[in-house]
């Protein structure tokens, strides 16, 4: 049983179909890349997902729970997206373990959570920091250690790296990498960049205009004749 699952999934705003019947499978510990120009709903998709919009037909199932009728925060899902969206008056740590803390968990495991998701960012140094004393880069580190500490069964990225320079794009790719080595995230991750996808995804799906295109290895697709 795939990990995240998307079933003939479709949205018209209006009258207006915007993605015509999308259908993907994330199995466990695999990292799926969503591809594709501005506009063609790699976003709606993802926000669908992470029930930050409603879907129009079709279902969509995380860890084989059928989630189209419930509310973002009762999805095991964890999102990360392009503007970090951290809280400026909380420290790194605070931010890191708010979702934790929402969740009732001890203040001891939340400590004990948020400082291996720190080692794992090189986010040590930094926890009694408000996110405002820190590096784009930085910033983004943290988001993704807010969505690692909660132990999601599926990650959601929505073009995390767009606002970074070249190089920080560069080292957030390999520390993306690291992590999908070290800890396996299972993952549904959207970009419009070709060389991120290519890096990244396991499996990548080129999608145009509200269709999935393509779905395949970074390989089989790009090194066609
Ligand atoms: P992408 O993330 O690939 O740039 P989006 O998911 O943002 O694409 O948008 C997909 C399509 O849906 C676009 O044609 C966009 O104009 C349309 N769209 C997105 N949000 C809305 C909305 N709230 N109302 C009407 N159309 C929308
Ligand atoms: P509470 O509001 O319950 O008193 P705190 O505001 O003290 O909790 O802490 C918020 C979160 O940040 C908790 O998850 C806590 O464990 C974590 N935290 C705070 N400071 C640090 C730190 N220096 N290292 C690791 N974790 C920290």
């Amino acid at each position: 049983m795939a990990t995240l699952s998307l079933k003939d999934v479709r949205k018209s705003y209006g009258k207006t179909e915007v993605i015509h019947g999308v259908s993907i499978d994330v199995e466990d510990g695999e990292f799926v890349v969503i591809v594709g120009p501005s506009g063609c709903g790699k976003s709606t998709l993802l926000r669908m997902v992470a029930g930050l919009e409603a879907i129009s037909s079709g279902v969509i199932e995380i860890g084989g729970t059928v989630v189209n009728d419930l509310e973002p925060r009762a999805r095991d899902i964890a999102m990360v997206f392009q503007n970090y969206a951290l809280y400026p008056h909380m420290t790194v740590a605070d931010n890191m373990g708010y979702g934790l803390k929402i969740a009732g968990l001890p203040k001891a495991e939340r400590a004990e959570k948020v400082r291996r998701a720190a080692e794992m960012l090189d986010l040590l140094p930094y926890l009694d920091r408000k996110p405002r004393a820190l590096s784009g880069g930085q910033r983004q580190r943290v988001a993704m250690g807010r969505a690692l500490v909660r132990d999601p069964a599926a990650f959601l990225f929505d073009e995390p790296l767009s606002n970074l320079d070249a190089k920080l794009r560069v080292q957030m790719r390999l520390q993306i990498k690291e992590l999908q080595r070290t800890v396996g995230i299972t993952s549904l991750y959207v970009t419009h960049d070709q060389v991120e996808a290519m890096t990244l995804a396991d499996r990548l799906i080129v999608m145009n205009a509200g269709v999935a295109e393509q779905i395949d290895t970074p390989m089989a697709i790009y090194d066609r004749p």
